[in-house]
C-alpha cells in the first residue's frame, strides 16, 4: 500500500512546475543518486511560505518532492521545520510515523532500511528548508 503511494506521487507529481515571483531560489543535489531539485519559496505577509519546484531523479526523490508539496506548501516556517524535521527522525527511525505531520509522508517510512535513499527522501525538503531560511533572512535585512 505505501508503494502505491509513493508510485503514484511519483506518477502524477503535485506542484511540480516553477512559478514567479519568488523570494528564494534553491538547487539542491544528492550526488551518489543522482538526483536534482530546484526549489523556490514565496513568503506572504502573514508568514506563510508558498512553494514552488521543479527536479528529477530517482522515485522516491521525485515522490518525496510531491508529498512535501501537499504537505508543507503554504504553511508557516515552524509548521514546515516540524514536518521537516519529524522525517528526519523517522528515517532514523527515532520516532513513529505521525501522519498528522507528515501526511502521505509516511509511506517513506520503508526507506530507513535503505540507508543509501535515505538522502533521496530526505533532498525536496531539506532544500525547503535551506530555501525558507533564505528567504527569512532576506525579509529580516529589510
Ligand atoms: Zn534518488
Amino acid at each position: 500500500m505505501y508503494q502505491e503511494i509513493i508510485l503514484d506521487h511519483y506518477k502524477h507529481p503535485h506542484g511540480k512546475g516553477l512559478t514567479e515571483p519568488f523570494d528564494a531560489e534553491v538547487h539542491h543535489v544528492n550526488p551518489t543518486c543522482g538526483d536534482e531539485i530546484t526549489l523556490r519559496v514565496k513568503t506572504s505577509a502573514d508568514g506563510l511560505i508558498a512553494i514552488s519546484y521543479d527536479n528529477q531523479g530517482c522515485s522516491i526523490s521525485q515522490a518525496s518532492a510531491s508529498i512535501m508539496f501537499d504537505q508543507i506548501n503554504g504553511v508557516t516556517f515552524a509548521a514546515g521545520e516540524q514536518a521537516v524535521d519529524h522525517l528526519v527522525l523517522m528515517l532514523q527511525r527515532e520516532v513513529s510515523p505521525d501522519e498528522d505531520i507528515l501526511g502521505d509522508g509516511i509511506a517513506l517510512e520503508g526507506v530507513a532500511q535503505y540507508p543509501a535513499r535515505v538522502k533521496c527522501a530526505l533532498l525536496a525538503w531539506m532544500a525547503w528548508k535551506d530555501a525558507a531560511i533564505q528567504a527569512s533572512s532576506k525579509g529580516e535585512a529589510k
